[in-house]
């Protein structure tokens, strides 16, 4: 682990300097207000040991790095039925595109762009009131993370609700083929809390041990789901996880990686660690700046790219 410290701790003064921060998220008002000079990233290997530097305590918004997390839920009780709702390719569009949609009968292309993420979490929703489907998301995220603090910040989910005119569109769109159960309110109001879940980066690279290990915390020794869903999950988020912004991700950091608009990246490297880095600035396609530039330094430094040194 000391390599993985030092690497740690030069990426984080490293990225203390850097003037290039992009652009902090406006479309949702309450995301606006957050420092866009704040940079954390948190790295925990096999055995457990935690590399941290920079803001690694501090909560922000995970928004879409969520999606991972009610994806898994929602194989675990939908199985493999889960793709007649949602395909598994790149959409090569912005996260909250509606082109597609018309054009493939509103089944949305994977399950992390926004239109993919909401049919998922409607179906988290079925046969449930939203309180209760919330309430299952938070519970198996604090499961994940093994810290019981993780909540949701409802002034961002308020802040989205009055302003997320765009998922509007797309979930009554995709209604309007059948691809929703629920009535379109319930299951975005669902979709708007998992978002506003606030996690520190130690938090979410905790949450993600499973997907390093094949599906297993290697602490607690709990199985999460099975080795082949695990590689599976990690497949889709390598391929769509950063939306049209993947290919360059994968080119770059070579690692399967969730981005979210609160300026939050979950990257794993398989059989060796779970890493969250966490910058507000965004790129041009929505994703974290210095944390895809941080990630990038990362797996440089310590080989870890799954595609070679
Ligand atoms: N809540 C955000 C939205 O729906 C999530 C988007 C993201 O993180 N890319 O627009």
């Amino acid at each position: 682990m000391h390599n993985i410290d030092l690497v740690v701790r030069e990426i984080a003064d490293e990225m203390r300097l850097r003037t290039d921060r992009g652009e902090v998220a406006h479309y949702i008002p309450e995301l606006a207000r957050v420092d866009p000079n704040a940079f954390g990233i948190a790295v925990i290997d096999a055995d457990g040991n935690i590399a941290a530097a920079g803001d690694s305590d501090t909560p922000f918004s995970i928004q879409s790095v969520s999606k991972v997390f009610t994806l898994t839920l929602a194989l675990g009780k939908a199985g493999d039925w889960l793709w007649q709702r949602v395909g598994r390719e790149p959409s090569g569009s912005a996260f909250n595109s509606i082109v597609q949609l018309e054009y493939e009968k509103g089944i949305p292309r994977n399950p992390f762009i926004n239109a993919g993420a909401i049919a998922v979490t409607d179906l988290i929703l079925s046969g449930h009131q939203p309180r209760e489907a919330l309430g299952e998301i938070l519970r198996f995220i604090r499961f994940l993370a093994d810290d019981q603090s993780v909540t949701i910040d409802e002034a961002v989910a308020a802040s989205e609700q009055r302003t997320g005119f765009r998922n509007v569109a797309l979930a009554n769109y995709m209604k309007s083929f059948g691809v929703l159960e629920n009535p379109v309110d319930l299951t975005l109001g669902v979709y708007f809390h998992q978002c506003a879940i606030a996690m520190s980066c130690r938090q979410l690279a905790m949450a993600g041990r499973f997907l390093a290990h094949n599906g297993r915390n290697p602490s607690t020794d709990m199985s999460v789901v099975q080795p082949e869903r695990a590689r599976r999950i990690n497949a889709l988020m390598m391929t769509c996880g950063h939306y049209d912004g993947s290919g360059e991700f994968a080119y770059r950091v070579g690692l399967p990686g969730k981005s979210g608009v609160g300026g939050g990246i979950l990257a794993i490297a398989p059989g060796k660690a779970s890493i969250a880095v966490g910058s507000p600035g965004l790129d041009a396609a929505g994703n974290s700046h210095l944390g895809r530039v941080a990630l990038e330094a990362l797996t440089k430094r310590l080989g870890w790219s799954i595609f070679g040194v």
